[in-house]
């Protein structure tokens, strides 16, 4: 049996553009104030036969609350791409951060697939600390409730198959649950690392970002990404502008916005 491949798409839907080095590293001389904006992806994960899609973004409400600048809702980022929200069955959500897992609402047909170790970090005693539960947005995880009750939630612990060719792997580290998402494609595997590296300089020079609920955990992601991924060009960072220089658009008209993972980045 030939294993099936896909195609991979990041999908840019907002951006934070004042932000500077050290608020994005952990550990950094409070002096490192050079500018470092952060971009914000939602993925897509598609052949003939199924679409997934990654992580569900955040609305215009949470944006205004966060003081973000969100370009587009998630669904109409997907809609320039074809994926209609309303008819997608399977939402791979890394974790539940308010960056990761809003618009639920969006995906009415979908399993969300999660994993076990993030759903019991978010409604245990974690969250009585302010600073442990300042990412999250309590409207999402209640949603996220109500969904498990609904029996829309596909809870995984540790590595899993979500379909041929498309498994979640459970790293922890900046959340206890978070996992990312490796997939088949004509390169061989890609890693969508969601926040288990928020930019490439997190996983190349072994730095973790600044929001971290495990620093071991996540310094030791780092090599499992390394591992399941074809080649340190295969791992794709959660919020690296970077990622939409390197890759191309699938088409001019969507330079910036989107790009392709499944073909090799240039540069
Ligand atoms: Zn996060
Ligand atoms: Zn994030």
């Amino acid at each position: 049996m030939t294993e099936e491949r896909y195609e991979v798409f990041a999908v840019r839907y907002g951006t934070v553009a004042a932000r500077t080095r050290r608020e994005n590293f952990m550990g950094l001389d409070p002096h490192e104030t050079a500018p470092m904006p952060l971009d914000y992806y939602v993925w897509v994960v598609r052949n003939e036969a199924r679409t997934i899609v990654v992580d569900t973004g955040f609305d215009h409400a949470e944006a205004a609350h966060r003081g973000r600048r969100l370009e587009r809702l998630p669904r109409e980022g997907l809609a320039l791409v074809g994926v209609d929200t309303l008819t997608v069955e399977d939402v791979i959500v890394t974790h539940l951060h308010h960056d990761h897992a809003g618009t639920l609402g969006d995906f009415p047909a979908a399993r969300f697939h999660l994993q076990e170790a993030e759903m019991a970090y978010v409604t245990g005693a974690c969250m009585c600390y302010p600073a442990l539960r300042m990412p999250f947005s309590v409207e999402h995880v209640c949603e996220m409730v109500r969904n498990v009750y609904s029996g829309r939630v596909v809870f995984h612990d540790g590595d899993a198959e979500v379909a041929p060719g498309v498994t979640v792997h459970r790293l922890g580290g900046h959340s206890k649950g978070i996992q990312c998402v490796r997939v088949q494609t004509e390169r061989g595997p890609v890693v969508l690392a969601s926040d288990t590296a928020h930019f490439y300089e997190n996983v190349e020079q072994g730095k973790p970002f600044i929001i971290t609920h495990d620093v071991e955990a996540t310094l030791r992601g780092y090599d499992r990404l390394r591992k399941l991924a074809a080649s340190p060009a295969h791992i794709v960072p959660g919020h690296d502008p970077l990622v939409l220089q390197r890759y191309p658009a699938p088409d001019e008209r969507l330079a910036g916005i989107v790009c392709r993972l499944d073909v090799m980045p240039q540069g």
